[in-house]
């Protein structure tokens, strides 16, 4: 494999990208967007929308492979890239991934518990659905919610819940129940198209207005909690056929026992401190998998903290330049949007 394709071109594409170059491959992206993030460092950049025809054709003609760094990639996009190239991971993960109730369902068909869940299509299933679960519960879109958005959560069944359907904008939903977790949790895991699979450390999750805000590595969870997640990750990688990186989070409940909340079939934000503390970091890791190179050894050589730095946290970057043992990524943003992610540092401990 000389060139690898990427549809999406943020900060996930950018350190693709950035493995890919190291490992002497060179990268074609496909985004709208011509300042992307990723533009900075690819090889070349069609810019187009996702499911541009011509633009598929043309990525697919320059590229010996083609990957994604994000879910929203339309299926009939990568549909369409697969008749003509390699597309991994495979277009399957992208539409179990891309709505929340399909997700869910294959999450349980894995062998894998979930929170409970119910498919609502209106407020009237809405208020059965909630009178079932005690009045309490999280209400989701099915489609395209990221950072906590499209979500409304019921904490007690004196709130009202008059319209909630129409106010997530009456498309189709899922009420899931409101688990009391003790911790969040996600893996990420690696698999090569030979089924060799490598799994990280579990990192232990912390997040601020339903963004992530820190991963600590190790988790403070027991050895049976992360064979769990590592157990579960495998099963949802064999069962897809999976090749290349997936991060799977979890919800772990005070006895040790994990609930798995979503999968993301791309790098993930959680895995970001492998760039410091592993060899070889989760976007290598992915290079290799889609290029049909051999896995590289997830193994941990430090204890870690990442943090990501969100909007206005970018005025802390000259003090993160200046304390030891920490890793300053950058994504190039120029506007540092509140809310907006613009980079991570990774304190080794
Ligand atoms: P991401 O940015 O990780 O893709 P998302 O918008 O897809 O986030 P979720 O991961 O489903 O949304 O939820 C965001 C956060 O909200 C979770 O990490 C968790 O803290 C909380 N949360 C979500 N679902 C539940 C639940 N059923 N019970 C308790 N807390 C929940
Ligand atoms: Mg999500
Ligand atoms: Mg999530």
């Amino acid at each position: 494999v000389s060139t690898i394709g990427i549809v999406g071109g943020g900060q996930l594409g950018r350190m693709l990208a950035m493995a890919a170059a190291r490992l002497g491959i060179r990268t074609v992206i496909l985004e709208p967007q011509a300042d992307c993030p990723a533009a900075q460092v690819a090889n070349a950049q069609i810019v187009a929308a996702y499911d541009d025809p011509e633009a598929l054709a043309e990525l697919a003609k320059r590229c010996d492979v083609v990957t994604y760094e994000f879910e929203n990639v339309p299926v009939a996009a990568a549909a369409q890239l697969a008749q003509s190239v390699a597309v991994f991971p495979p277009p399957r993960a992208l539409e179990v991934s891309q709505d929340r109730l399909v997700e869910k369902r294959f999450i349980n068909e894995c062998g894998i518990a979930t929170a409970p869940f119910e498919a609502i299509d209106s407020q009237a299933d809405l208020d059965a659905a909630l009178e079932a679960f005690g009045g309490i519960g999280v209400l989701k879109t099915r489609r395209l919610g990221y950072d906590g958005k499209g979500q409304r959560v019921f904490r007690s069944p004196a709130e009202n819940r008059a319209g909630a359907f129409e106010a997530l904008g009456a498309v189709p939903q899922i009420l899931e129940g409101l688990i009391a977790f003790e911790r969040e949790i996600s893996i990420i895991a690696a698999r090569a198209a030979d089924g060799t699979i490598a799994c990280y450390d579990p990192a232990e999750n912390v997040h601020r207005n339903g963004i992530l805000h820190t991963s600590t590595v190790p988790a403070a969870i027991s050895e049976a909690t992360a064979d769990q997640a590592r157990r579960a990750a495998r099963a949802i990688l064999d069962r897809l056929g999976y090749v290349g990186v997936i991060g799977v989070e979890f919800f772990a409940l005070a006895d040790g026992q994990l609930l798995a909340n979503e999968m993301a079939p791309r790098v993930h934000n959680s895995g970001h401190w492998t760039e410091a503390a592993c060899i070889i970091s989760q976007f290598e890791q992915h290079i290799r998998a889609v290029a049909g190179l051999t896995l590289g050894d997830p193994r941990r050589h430090s204890d870690c903290l990442m943090q990501n730095l969100i909007g206005d946290d970018i005025a802390d970057v000259p003090a993160w330049l200046n304390t030891p043992d920490v890793l300053v990524h950058l994504y190039g943003k120029t506007d540092a949007r509140p809310g907006r992610k613009m980079g991570h540092i990774t304190e080794l401990r």
